[in-house]
């Protein structure tokens, strides 16, 4: 069993580090962040708060890494055994990972078992895909021989949200070291353990130091030095549209690409023909895993008129009998991350009041929930009108908003009618509309009679519009975490 590194400091909160070139380090300030539990709203660990010299260290450390003899000289294969064995280490220590990332993010104890074995998944399949990726032959001419090949990108800057963070690590990390490059991981503030503890497995897995960094610290200290380090080959951010805005511009003032994973506004679109058996219950676990504060939540539910009274009846008791509470209670959902959400999620329930939005059904919080947590109760709202926040903004939280339409081509133009594309679900049994369907809205990911809120270790995931650009999952990634290269050989 591994030993993990926390250990406890003067206030007896767990003290934990980063880690930089294989060791476990402090910021240079000596400076910490604590650690707030979304549960009790009490402190519980620190983290280092990194800013750019520290940035500037794990940056090189991984820009030495790249082209170390340990790391270098390895084949595809040998990458994949090492995600492998990492992939191993995170099952062997599931536990102690979920116990982590659940008090850490608030999220159910199930979800956070969920989201290891997810994340091990993902070590697991580009363990096995490192050395499928191939490149390709070009017949240009007789005498010569064109090829592809695909190459690392080089340091790989990763900035991670608190909603998934060990999903979000393991696909990113999994991906980028499979092909070659070596990584500089900035996690939230927010929560950002099960990370450390992973890049801790990772150096035990037999990960040369330098080759993944995990830089903790604030977003406009230690993330905003990351992106502009003009030591970085690329950077992958997940977050916020409004800071992916700012991860953009830093790429593009030093001329490098980027993937940005943004937020959502997901449509499911129950037509007349539905089975709403099915369709309601997958709809309502997708807005309350993780208390709604997914961006692919599935957070509008388009209903054909016709279904209307039904779909309101089967969410109301469903909503109703919904508990947030603590995480270790395993409820239907947990606290919001911080104050600051449960207050943004808030503001947009009052707001919907105030403009005489019918509230359908609302949950409790359980009893014993500490005051001082971020809880809130489960809600869905309708008819919301096309124009109003509620139908058009990412609230990320537990709120459901109902909207009714008539024809199919209402349907779309709705569906399509937020600034985000992120994912959409269509439930009816017409195969041809499904199709058609499907095919007319803008969005990264379309589920048909299911929903996987971009669920699937193996399906590409990313956004159009406001959601972001680029894939990441599957063996998009991989695509993604490269660079291709030509080389023509002439053999006259
Ligand atoms: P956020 O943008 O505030 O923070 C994300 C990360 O960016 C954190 O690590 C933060 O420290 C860092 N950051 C903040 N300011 C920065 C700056 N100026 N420069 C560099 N880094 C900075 O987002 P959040 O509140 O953590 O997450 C919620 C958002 O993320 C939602 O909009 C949600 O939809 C989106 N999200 C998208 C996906 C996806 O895959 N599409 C997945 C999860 C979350």
């Amino acid at each position: 069993m591994t030993e993990f590194s926390a250990t406890l400091n003067s206030q007896n909160l767990k003290k934990y580090r980063s880690i930089i070139n294989g060791l476990q380090c402090d910021a240079s300030s000596g400076e910490t962040i604590d650690m707030i539990c979304p549960s009790t709203g009490l402190p519980y660990a620190t983290i280092p708060r990194c800013t750019a010299s520290d940035v500037g260290k794990a940056v090189s450390s991984a820009r030495t890494a790249l082209t170390s003899k340990e790391w270098a000289s390895l084949s595809a294969g040998q990458r994949g055994e090492r995600l492998l064995r990492l992939a191993e280490l995170i099952s062997q220590n599931r536990d102690h990972l979920a116990e982590l990332e659940a008090h850490d993010t608030g999220k159910p104890l199930s979800q956070g078992y969920g989201d290891i074995d997810a994340a091990a998944q993902y070590f697991r399949f580009y363990g096995g895909a490192a050395d499928k990726i191939t490149g390709e032959t070009l017949p240009i001419a007789v005498d010569y021989l064109a090829m592809t090949v695909r190459e690392p990108h080089g340091v790989v800057a990763s900035i991670v949200p608190w909603n998934y963070p060990m999903q979000i690590f393991a696909r990113v990390a999994g991906a980028a070291l499979a092909m070659g490059n070596t990584l500089v991981v900035k996690p939230s503030e927010d929560a950002c353990l099960s990370i450390i503890e992973t890049a801790n497995l990772a150096v035990e897995a037999g990960f040369p130091a330098g080759t993944l960094n995990v830089l903790t610290g604030l977003g406009e200290e230690a993330g905003a030095a990351l992106s502009y380090n003009p030591e970085v080959d690329f950077i992958t951010f997940t977050g916020s549209p409004d800071v992916g805005t700012l991860i953009q511009s830093a790429a593009a003032r030093n001329h490098i690409g980027c993937t940005l994973e943004l937020g959502g506004k997901s449509p499911q679109i129950i037509f007349e023909d539905a089975d709403l058996n099915k369709a309601l219950p997958v709809i309502q676990d997708c807005i309350l895993k993780n208390g709604g504060q997914t961006c692919s939540a599935g957070s509008r539910v388009l209903v054909h008129q016709s279904r209307w009274e039904e779909t309101v009846d089967i969410l109301r008791t469903a909503f109703r009998n919904t508990v947030s509470g603590q995480y270790k209670d395993n409820l239907d959902l947990g606290p919001l991350i911080n104050s600051s959400q449960l207050r943004r999620v808030n503001t947009f329930c009052e707001q919907a009041e105030t403009d005489g939005i019918p509230l359908i059904g609302e949950g409790t919080i359980a009893p014993d929930a500490p005051t001082e947590g971020y809880y809130t109760t489960a809600k869905v709202y309708g008819p919301v009108p096309t124009d109003h926040p509620l139908a058009l903004d990412e609230v990320f939280g537990p709120v459901l908003s109902l909207i009714p339409f008539r024809t199919e081509e209402e349907a779309i133009r709705i569906a399509n009618g937020t600034p985000y594309g992120l994912v959409a679900g269509i439930w009816t049994k017409d195969i041809a509309r499904a199709t058609r369907v499907a095919k007319a809205i803008r969005s990264g990911q379309v589920f048909v009679n299911t929903y996987g809120a971009g669920g699937g270790v193996e399906l590409p995931f990313g956004g159009v519009k406001k959601s972001g650009h680029g894939r990441e999952k599957g063996f998009e990634a991989l695509k993604e975490f490269s660079v291709l290269k030509t080389i023509v050989v002439s053999h006259a």
